[in-house]
């Protein structure tokens, strides 16, 4: 479904990106793994994929930094000659109230849920223009649209994610580029992990589907909107929340 396409998934080391690049790979796909600080366990996903005979790199890269994000996209284009799926993944929380929220905890998850995502699509734009074509993947949340007491800071940064894909699907539509969001609902990884089980037992109670979500429900969504089956689609947010928003 994906053979000869380059991907490169940000936030890759661990949870729903590692979960993604993996899925891409197997439907043929080449892998970019992107991590900030997680190199070993960014070497393991690769290894994952070699093993199972696909083909995947890591690439360290801090997405909050602008700079640092466009020589990623420069290196990218020169080692593979082209980027045809981009997705905007890496994503972290610092939840607080917001009589308790610090400054510095609100520009963080901003700068890196939000700004991250930007700063990917901003550096690559050009070459997929040039290709006519690309898939651009962006990693929103169900708190980014119906909003969360205690993530201020996520949602904004969730909400955010669906401005940017429907502005750029605008923008970019006419050369066959296609810009959606997936927004998951309550899926378990490290991200999630942290919830004591009693909480985590009645966010289950709230789901249509009376459990949480794994991360090959968001992998697969991903991989069909990277894949030409879903050429049509864009600017679209699907959630992938087991009825959790119904
Ligand atoms: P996770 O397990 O915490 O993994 C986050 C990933 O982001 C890690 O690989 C981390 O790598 C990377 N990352 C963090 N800061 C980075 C930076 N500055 N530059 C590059 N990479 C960075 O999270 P997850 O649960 O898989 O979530 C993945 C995405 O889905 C996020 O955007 C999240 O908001 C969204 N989401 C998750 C859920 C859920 O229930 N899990 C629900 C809705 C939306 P390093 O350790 O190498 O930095």
């Amino acid at each position: 479904m994906l053979s000869g396409k380059i991907a490169l998934v940000t936030g890759a080391s661990r949870g729903i990106g590692r979960q993604t690049a993996i899925t891409l790979a197997s439907y043929g796909a080449t892998v970019i793994v992107n991590y900030n600080g997680s190199k070993d366990k960014a070497l393991e996903v690769v290894e994952l994929i070699k093993q199972k005979g696909g083909n995947a790199a890591v690439y360290c890269c801090n997405v909050a930094k602008y700079d640092e994000v466009e020589t990623m996209m420069k290196d990218i284009v020169k080692e593979y000659g082209s980027l045809d799926i981009l997705v905007n993944n890496a994503g972290i929380t610092k939840d607080g109230l917001l009589m308790k929220m610090s400054e510095e905890d609100y520009d963080a998850v901003l700068d890196i849920n939000l700004k991250g995502a930007f700063n990917c699509i901003k550096h690559i734009s050009r070459q997929m223009l040039k290709q006519k074509g690309g898939r651009i993947i962006n990693l929103s949340s169900v708190v980014g649209v119906y909003g969360n007491g205690g993530q201020v800071n996520y949602s904004a940064s969730k909400a955010g994610i669906i401005g940017i894909t429907k502005s750029v699907a605008k923008e970019l539509g006419s050369r066959g580029i296609t810009v959606n969001a997936v927004a998951p609902g309550f899926i378990v990884t490290e991200m999630t992990d942290a919830m004591p089980e009693d909480a985590k037992a009645a966010v289950a109670d709230r789901i249509a589907m009376k459990k949480l979500g794994d991360v090959n429900d968001v992998a697969e969504l991903v991989a069909f909107l990277a894949s030409d089956k879903a050429a049509y689609i864009t600017g679209q947010v699907i959630c992938v929340d087991g009825g959790m928003s119904v």
